[in-house]
């Protein structure tokens, strides 16, 4: 499948070309040391790019965590603070025991190729490629979405993409089409050509400089590829979780498992002992998570919401942790994006009701 070396030179030539035209820059562009490269990285999984610049996450990342020591010896709560909205937190967790490694096990040596890029925790084999040739010129290719599908529609590939076997074929293909003079700047442009130009829908291919080599061009075909594997609906559950006040103050518990271990979330009816129809529903949205569409219900003690007793709830102490929505600037410790949303809306609810709450 890897064209000529001729016609491979005038590729790269061309692809490079449009991205020191075209390219956008990030601020992991300009500072492309290794932990810079690899938190940016490990941030863009799962997360657009926008979310990640435009909500300051990153650059409120690099002044709280400004290097591998910082972030080894930061507090948990404090990193799941700075990951919250971005969701998927293991990816914080595996960044700081990375950093952890790095700073403690390695005395400050960071990993010199791919292959040690891949021993580190949490990094897959799309991110130790991305550290390596962006941060550290090693010629190696990169393969995510974007990637798969400039490749499938490039090369006409008519079997379906995100297999095993195509993730193979496709590394295999990246490695080849790298430039070793500028493997970052190449991985970083083929990308972008994805995600700008190779679109989803309504590729733009007469602005595209690999227009001229490209298979599913000639034949037609752009319309038609990439062949993806029809994803299953994704399955309901409800969740029914309740208010619970003391004053002003609600109740969250501490999570315990892995996926949001640390943060805090509202407590179920049932673990709280509440019967079915015994309180009132007072909110209720959907929120998707893994494989599941979630329906989550929220309860309240009366429909008044303000002023009801509370008993004490069946929490130990320590998994306890009451939080004052009105408190000014809303610095409560990290929390899942659901309670959380359901807090916020719980604020506005209790505003609305009582305009000289504080
Ligand atoms: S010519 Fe069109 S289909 Fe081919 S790689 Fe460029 S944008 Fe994609």
């Amino acid at each position: 499948m890897v064209p000529d070396k001729e016609t491979l030179n005038s590729l790269r030539e061309a692809l490079l070309l449009w991205f020191d035209g075209e390219g956008r820059r990030y601020p992991w562009r300009d500072d492309r040391s290794p932990y810079s490269v690899l938190v940016s990285e490990f941030m863009l999984q799962q997360t657009r790019i926008a979310t990640v610049l435009d909500r300051g996450y990153y650059t409120n990342w690099m002044r709280a965590f400004p290097d591998w020591d910082a972030l080894a010896q930061a507090p948990e709560p404090d990193i799941l603070k700075a990951w919250e909205g971005l969701g998927y937190y293991n990816r914080a967790r595996n960044l700081q025991k990375t950093a952890q490694v790095i700073s403690g096990e390695r005395d400050g040596i960071v990993p010199k190729c791919r292959a040690e890029w891949l021993q580190m925790p949490g990094v897959g084999a799309y991110t130790a490629a991305a550290v390596a040739s962006i941060a550290m010129g090693e010629t190696c290719g990169v393969v995510d979405g974007n990637v798969e599908r400039v490749f499938a529609r490039f090369f006409s590939y008519d079997q379906p993409i995100a297999t095993p076997a195509s993730k193979k074929l496709f590394q295999d293909i990246s490695d080849q089409l790298v430039c070793p003079a500028r493997p970052g700047d190449w991985n970083a442009a083929i990308m972008e050509l994805g995600q700008f130009v190779c679109t989803r829908s309504k590729p733009r291919c007469s602005d595209c400089p690999l227009q001229g080599g490209c298979q599913a061009l000639r034949r037609g075909e752009v319309e038609r590829l990439p062949v993806k594997i029809k994803k299953p609906a994704p399955e309901r559950k409800r969740e029914q979780v309740g208010l619970c006040r003391k004053g002003n103050l609600v109740l969250f518990v501490k999570e315990t498992s892995s996926r949001r271990k640390g943060l805090l979330r509202l407590p179920s009816l049932e673990e709280l002992g509440i019967a079915e129809g015994t309180w009132v529903q007072v909110d209720h949205f959907d929120y998707a998570i893994t494989k599941y569409k979630v329906d989550l219900e929220v309860f309240c003690q009366g429909t008044r919401e303000y002023d009801p007793s509370v008993n004490e709830p069946p929490f130990d102490q320590e998994e306890q942790c009451w939080i004052d929505p009105f408190q000014a600037g809303r610095d409560w410790p990290a929390m899942g994006a659901p309670y959380k949303k359901a807090l916020l809306r719980h604020l506005e609810r209790q505003q609305e009701m009582f305009p000289d709450i504080r």
